[in-house]
């Protein structure tokens, strides 16, 4: 297939390639196997799911070229994509993390790599100075987001990047509020990438599903052994959900943020609301770094309401917005962090970072933002 497309939108579409070469249909064939005959003169491709399946071959395809790497990995979850990245570490190791990274990132840290030596030190990625003083002899690796969560303080990347390379150090993003859409961290120079897929990428609610992709040829087959090694694959079924939900990635993200911009400002406005956190928004600190790498600001507004009784209609009285944990989906979801999200940290670490019980977190879904607004009215003076 032809693959040196200008557009964006041209991209997301036909990076699976147009047709299956058998039979020419217009989706990817669903291969519902685990294994496959081994014919001893011509021996195929494939011979066991977990090593390889053709459904997953694709969506692994998929993302090496949405995302500028030379391969693509699929996983059964964004955690397990994140884990069978870091067995390629070693005990003794010493990772520096994003202060405020995905809280199951936090949890899986310190809680079960620390059984097998590895160190961490979570830092706050947003101050480089700090960054560049954490950094230790066994340093191997900096694991952070771009875009924190759920404050969403912009990492600069380029800086980072610098560092890791000054450092010989590995940069591993969890890239899974800013899809490669917007912004695609390999083409800057990072060495690994990550996205939960359960949230943008697929975008329908109804998938749990991992990506990475990697562009040097042995990390590529590093973590190419240890994905068959630790067994964590998608299936064939959400592979081809995946990649339907891919297709429309670009039209999702560019109405959803479209929406966001609108609701946003008006939160602004709002008596009940105290902050609003949103990289969009005039005079957000890092709105310039984000710009520098991305072109887009997502569809992820954090805010805190005034008062408890504020926050309590809107965890009981929207009828639009699911109130629910995870976000980058058709639909609108609410997310109350200190007991979602958030809930595996421990309370003292939450509240240091400023996760209070009034903050919420909104995914702006595909609805029409002046219905959004409106149920968020109701709630608030119900
Ligand atoms: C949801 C999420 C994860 C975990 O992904 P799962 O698919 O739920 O395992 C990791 N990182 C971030 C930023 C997330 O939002």
């Amino acid at each position: 297939m032809k693959d040196d497309y200008s557009g964006i939108n041209t991209l997301f579409l036909h990076a699976a390639g147009d047709q299956d070469p058998a039979t020419g249909a217009l989706s990817t064939p669903i291969y519902q196997v685990s294994t496959f005959h081994r014919d001893a003169d011509n021996p195929s491709d494939y011979e066991y799911s977990r090593s390889a399946n053709p459904t997953r071959d694709v969506l692994e395809e998929y993302i090496a070229k949405v995302e500028g790497g030379i391969r693509g990995y699929a996983f059964s979850s964004g955690m397990a994509a994140i884990s069978t990245i870091l067995f390629i570490f070693f005990p003794g190791d010493h990772i520096l993390a994003g202060k405020d990274i995905y809280g199951g990132s936090y949890r899986i840290l310190t809680q079960v790599f620390k059984q097998w030596q590895l160190e961490v030190d979570f830092v706050d990625i947003t101050d480089i100075e700090t960054v560049k003083k954490a950094v230790k002899p066994n340093t191997k690796a900096i694991f952070f987001e771009i875009v924190s969560n759920p404050f969403q303080k912009i990492a600069d990347l380029k800086s980072i990047l610098a560092i890791c390379r000054e450092k010989g150090l590995l940069s591993i993003i969890d890239n899974t509020f800013l899809p490669p859409y917007y912004c695609r961290p390999l083409e800057l120079g990072a060495d690994i990438v990550l996205h939960s897929a359960t949230k943008f990428l697929n975008g329908h609610s109804d998938v749990v599903a991992g990506v990475a992709a990697a562009k040097d040829p042995v990390l590529a087959k590093k973590i190419g052994f240890m994905q068959n090694a630790v067994g964590a694959v998608l299936g064939p079924q959400d592979s081809w959900l995946l990649l339907r939900g891919l297709k429309t990635l670009g039209v999702r993200m560019e109405r959803q943020e479209k929406s966001a911009q609108k609701i946003a400002p008006w939160l602004l406005e709002q008596s009940w609301v105290k902050k609003v956190y949103y990289p969009g928004l005039p005079g957000h600190p890092g709105k310039t770094l984000l710009e520098n790498i991305s072109t887009g600001y997502g569809a992820i507004i954090t805010f805190e309401v005034t008062t408890s009784a504020v926050k309590n209609n809107l965890m009981q009285k929207l009828s639009l917005p699911a109130v629910a944990v995870s976000l980058g989906a058709v639909e609108s979801i609410l997310t109350h962090p200190a007991t979602m999200s958030h809930a595996s940290m421990p309370k003292a670490v939450r509240e240091e970072l400023g996760i209070c019980d009034n903050l919420f977190r909104l995914s702006v879904g595909l609805e029409d933002p002046e219905d959004l607004v409106k149920d968020f009215l109701t709630a608030v003076e119900s």
